[in-house]
């Protein structure tokens, strides 16, 4: 299912879904799209983020790809009402709890890093994070005055060992399909809840034995992400440090306009997308950069269609026509053999590049 949404969304997905049909058919993937509404254009065609249209052939996919949503003309609107709760209504009606974020630099655009060409080149880090638990959904939470008058704000980190275990399945499988190597983060050496992570992911190791299982304190990885990222293949951890340690990996590759995302449930039903926004200041004007799109498309292929092929195959596609010199504005340096290109020309290059 396709979810162009709003700004540069419906350019963006509209170039995914051409590489898509067109790797389909190299690998004779029986691929049949329905298309839905979400976020601002949903708002202004019938009064709601997350319409029940949407929500009916969303349950209904084998997997959704989602442009973006958002813009200046909603926000005047209350936050309940504002085209990103229709992102966090369809995480929640999905059950959506893993989020898989790849940190993948094409050797191309290296000079696009935040750390030292050497320490990045060949960088391929995959962030494994549990999306609907932990701290950020823990029951009790808030800010009371108490009786003495002084504030007080708490939130509850909280995980059960069956939410555990389902993320650390789908990280084990994830390892599984990559290096076979897998780094669980926590903070066992304070935190009880994180205690239990250690334990239950270490219960599950001995059916993964194809994969070798470490353990790392949530402050070393930080730290071990910035130093050494090249030790890592794929890392798991809970709702608050994935945030953190996500966002710490996507700079080292660079540039926003690159980066996919996957959000899967139990199903392996999955919800992709670019993690750039909507980019209303360049929407309509053919500019912006379809290839993380095109990647989340690949992890689509990879994890709800099982076609590991052909998501390799639009992959390399990809490096391919970085490696010809084609770029989007975001993504041009200086260099005089970059050739600048729209979001439809870049379309037709990453194509043309699967049939190379
Ligand atoms: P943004 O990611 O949309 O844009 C940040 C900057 O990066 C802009 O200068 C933009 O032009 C550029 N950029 C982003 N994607 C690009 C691409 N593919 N190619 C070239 N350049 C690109 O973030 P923002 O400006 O903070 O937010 C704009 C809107 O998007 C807001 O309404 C925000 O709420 C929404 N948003 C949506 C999502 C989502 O749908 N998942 C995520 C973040 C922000």
């Amino acid at each position: 299912m396709l979810l162009p949404g709003d700004g540069i969304g419906p350019e963006v997905v509209r170039q995914a879904r051409r590489v898509l049909e067109a790797v389909g058919a190299r690998h004779q993937l029986d691929l049949r799209f329905t298309e839905g509404d979400i976020g601002g254009v949903a708002i202004d065609r019938s009064g709601e983020a997350y319409p029940a249209a949407t929500r009916a052939l969303a349950n209904e996919a084998d997997a959704i790809l989602l442009g973006a949503v958002g813009g200046p003309q909603w926000d005047g609107l209350p936050a309940q009402d504002r085209p990103e709760r229709g992102l966090l209504a369809i995480r929640a009606d999905l059950d959506l709890f893993c989020n898989l974020r790849p940190a993948l630099l094409f050797p191309d655009l290296i000079g696009a890093s935040s750390l030292r060409a050497e320490l990045v080149s060949g960088l391929d880090v995959l962030i494994v994070r549990e999306l609907t638990g932990g701290v950020y959904f823990g029951e009790p939470r808030g800010v009371v005055t108490r009786d003495d008058g002084v504030r007080e704000g708490f939130n509850t980190d909280r995980y059960d060992e069956v939410e555990i275990r389902r993320i650390g399945r789908l990280a084990f499988e994830a390892a599984q399909k990559r290096n076979g190597r897998l780094c669980s983060v926590d903070k066992a050496n304070v935190l009880e809840v994180t205690m239990l992570w250690r334990e239950v992911m270490q219960e599950l190791s001995s059916e993964y034995p194809d994969v070798s299982l470490s353990h790392m304190y949530v402050d070393n990885a930080a730290m071990q992400l910035v130093r050494e990222p090249k030790q890592f293949d794929v890392l798991v951890t809970g709702n608050l440090f994935g945030d953190i340690l996500s966002d710490i990996a996507a700079m080292l590759t660079g540039s926003i306009g690159m980066l996919p995302s996957a959000s899967l449930n139990a199903q392996n039903t999955g919800l992709y997308e670019p993690v750039h926004g909507s980019a209303p200041d360049i929407a309509g004007l053919d500019c912006a950069n379809p290839l993380a799109t095109m990647l989340s498309a690949a992890m689509l292929l990879r994890f709800s269609l099982d076609a590991p092929e052909a998501a390799n195959d639009v992959e390399r596609a990809v490096a391919a026509v970085l490696l010809k010199g084609f770029r989007t504005a975001d993504i041009a340096e200086r260099q005089s053999s970059a050739t600048v290109v729209g979001t439809q020309a870049m379309g037709d290059a990453v194509i043309a590049a699967l049939t190379d």
